[in-house]
């Protein structure tokens, strides 16, 4: 089959790659229908992780094509969409909702689902069926489920977003936008977007913004106390993953209000410790339990009462994988789907 591998920072090739199969009897191999590049697939692309012909890719839609022996959940033939995240679905972690960090978790990264088949472990705890086999228009808000909406609304979610409450989202990235969608969702009563892209702007008051602020760190978290009359937001969505994104978000936040934070931290980013004790906030965030949302979020799709698939403004076939790297780095796009 034909897979996306990153033979070293920068270097994008689509090579063949043996045929997954079946290993465990709690496996599934899929032939996927989309996937797509992430914001945390730039990361080994511009050298700040390691990359070392590393298989690539860890969003996904699909058909089921085989099953192990003790899957009970898919069968061949179902459309399906998983986490990013591997789980079981039984230990007292994904019982409490928190699969992405099941005592079996895996991250699909390592398994690389930029291409034409995956082999999915712990199929019944990691994957979704769909109502019936989606219609094309559909796959792309289902592929946006696989992670990026999944984060976004556990960010809300974590931020403790609801009706009457204002909502600040430091990111205009992929995730970004899709917690404001979270956020319009869940009934938040203002959602005040931050962002300094005319597109991602227009985007994000699609979603449900009320405000934007262009202004980043300290500026930025004193235009939010600003709006909010001298207080700060009540619930604070970071999804960028660096110092300063999530000072903005400590600062943009009330006393006593929460922060929802999923951009992915890397190794070295520091937070001063004294600046959080003395903010006097809730944090809640990690790699978001995406699988405790998905029946949720697929049929929220399903009923077209959300359209998170228009976060992918580049489609490439996977043969151009490289063009679909270069263009999220150069932020020519906010996120690419990959076609098979
Ligand atoms: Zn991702
Ligand atoms: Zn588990």
């Amino acid at each position: 089959m034909r897979a996306v591998i990153m033979d070293a920072p920068g270097e994008i090739t689509v090579a063949e790659r043996e045929d997954p199969r079946i290993v465990e009897p709690t496996d599934a191999v899929i032939r996927l229908t989309a996937t797509c590049i992430c914001g945390s697939d730039l990361w080994p692309y511009r050298g700040v992780e390691p990359a070392d012909h590393s298989p690539m890719g860890h969003e996904y839609v699909g058909v089921v094509e085989e099953v192990g022996a003790s899957v009970t959940t898919v069968k061949p033939g179902d459309f399906v969409v998983g986490s990013f995240v591997i789980s079981c679905g039984k230990c007292e972690i994904c019982v409490s909702g928190y699969p992405s960090k099941c005592i079996h978790a895996e991250f699909v990264a390592g398994i690389g689902t930029q291409s034409e088949k995956a082999r999915i472990p712990l199929a019944d705890g990691t994957l979704v069926t769909t109502p019936g086999l989606p219609d094309d228009s559909l796959i792309p808000s289902l592929l946006a489920a696989s992670d990026v909406l999944g984060t976004g609304w556990f960010a809300a979610d974590a931020a403790q977003v609801g009706p009457g409450k204002t909502v600040a989202v430091v990111g205009d990235g992929a995730v970004g936008l899709m917690g404001v969608l979270a956020a319009q969702q869940m009934g938040a009563e203002r959602i005040i977007a931050m962002s300094r892209h005319a597109d991602r702007q227009a985007l994000a008051r699609e979603y449900g913004a009320t405000d934007i602020v262009t202004e980043r760190g300290a500026e930025g978290a004193a235009r939010i106390k600003e709006l909010t009359g001298g207080l700060g937001a009540h619930s604070v969505i970071e999804a960028v993953g660096t110092e300063e994104s999530m000072l903005q978000a400590i600062h943009s936040t009330r006393g006593g209000g929460h922060i929802g934070f999923v951009g992915v931290a890397h190794e070295g980013v520091q937070l001063p410790l004294d600046q959080l004790f003395f903010a006097g906030v809730h944090l809640h965030g990690g790699p978001a339990p995406v699988r405790r949302y998905l029946p949720e979020l697929i049929q929220k799709i399903w009923d077209r009462e959300i359209d998170p698939g228009k976060v992918f403004d580049l489609t490439l076939p996977l043969d151009q994988a490289a063009e679909g790297y270069a263009a999220m780095h150069e932020r020519r796009a906010i996120k690419v789907m990959l076609t098979l």
